[in-house]
């Protein structure tokens, strides 16, 4: 078996005294889509930020191929292909989207190489490349959020919750693109409420719950063995 593209182990960590990754274990094969799912409060974000080295772990490794990446900047981090779209979407608001996307090229990716990546994978990008991104709807600021982080051409993209505050078919759109994005190579680990939808274009699915993985396996096993904690309601 090739060496997984993301692997975690016993991970550990707090928000001062309070525990909230209690001995996380995950992998993530590489070319895979996995969906992190669970309650609200499971954990799920703080992992997500501590792979992304937004936090601080108390303990435990992440190994990014093979490479162990942990206490690392999220600059570097982008430098050995790890990209996180974070929670809220991250775009500058009184730039115009095209003015986004050519930040991204600082890292040495040409900006021609960028835009073409984001115009691409999202056309209404292009129909809207002179506008404003503040004056975006919800769904393209989200598309323009996942296009910056495709400009570094990743190895892993962590998406967290990119459904927030969209209308469903949107975000069943935007996971036909993640969709798009795997069968081009990138693993990804999202965390997603809608776990169907994210679940339909997954190839594994774990399930977190009081700061540790509680279950993992394909996304149909998954489903039926834990539907009762990882769809709690709608979706
Ligand atoms: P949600 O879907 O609600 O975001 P989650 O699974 O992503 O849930 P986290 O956001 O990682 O869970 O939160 C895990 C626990 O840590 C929760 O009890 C939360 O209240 C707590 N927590 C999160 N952020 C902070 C913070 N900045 N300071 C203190 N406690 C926090």
């Amino acid at each position: 078996m090739s060496v997984p593209i993301l692997e975690v182990v016993d991970l550990h960590a707090a928000y001062g005294r309070i525990e909230v990754l209690r001995g996380v274990d995950l992998s993530v094969p590489k070319g895979a889509v996995m969906a992190l799912l669970g309650p609200n409060g499971a954990g799920k974000s703080t992992l997500i930020q501590v792979i992304s080295g937004q936090k601080k772990p108390t303990s435990g490794d992440i190994h990014l191929a093979g490479v162990h990446v942990q206490r690392q900047a999220p600059e570097a981090l982008a430098r050995v292909g790890l990209c996180t779209v974070p929670e809220g979407r991250s775009v500058f608001p009184n730039l115009t989207v095209e003015e986004n996307l050519r930040l991204m090229s600082y890292a040495g990716v040409p900006a021609a190489a960028v835009l073409d990546t984001a115009f691409g994978y999202f056309p209404k990008l292009h129909q809207r490349r002179g506008q404003l991104a503040g004056t975006l709807s919800g769904g393209e600021q989200q598309m323009l959020a996942m296009s910056r982080a495709l400009a570094s051409d990743p190895a892993l993209l962590l998406l967290d919750e990119l459904s927030m505050g969209l209308a469903p078919l949107i975000v069943e759109e935007l996971y036909d693109t993640v969709a798009q994005i795997a069968a081009s190579g990138v693993s990804i680990l999202c965390i997603e409420q809608f776990a169907r939808t994210a679940l339909r274009v997954s190839d594994y699915a774990a399930v977190m719950s009081g700061g540790r993985i509680v279950a993992s396996g394909e996304p149909a096993e998954v489903l039926n063995t834990m539907s009762d904690v990882i769809l709690g309601g709608a979706a």
